[in-house]
């Protein structure tokens, strides 16, 4: 059996969010392996290492920040809900801009010092 192509099939099927519970269609832009929905952001623990499929968690693991890689890349780090695995996934083309944003300035809104006092001994 001989064959010139081939393919990985996991990473290139369609499924149905565990959040949103919108259909999530196979990655066509900026990533290889489809991790996280689109329009929620949400993912699931579904992998012990990176893109084995072998976690027998299977929680919803929701986006708790951004992280900016050394080239500028952002990728979304995700919590599971039910164990508390933590994993960074880099963001799709087709991710949705406004949540990324909210994620990456959630932290500027919700300070834990009062932002007065710093900039006065700053300036
Ligand atoms: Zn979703
Ligand atoms: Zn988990």
């Amino acid at each position: 059996m001989s064959r010139d192509v081939v393919r990985i099939r996991h990473s290139d099927e369609s499924f149905i969010c565990m959040h949103c519970g919108r259909t999530v269609m196979p990655a066509d832009s900026g990533t290889s392996n489809r991790n996280h929905c689109p329009h929620c952001l949400h993912s699931r623990h579904v992998d012990l290492t990176s893109g084995d499929r072998r976690s027998g968690c299977r929680s919803v693991m929701k986006p708790i920040g951004i992280w900016v890689q050394s080239n500028g890349e952002w990728s979304i780090l995700h919590r599971c809900e039910r164990c508390g695995f933590i994993r960074s996934n880099r963001i799709a083309g087709d991710d949705n801009e406004v949540l990324l944003l909210g994620i990456a300035a959630r932290p500027l809104s919700k300070l834990p010092f009062p932002l007065e006092g710093l900039l006065k001994e700053t300036l």
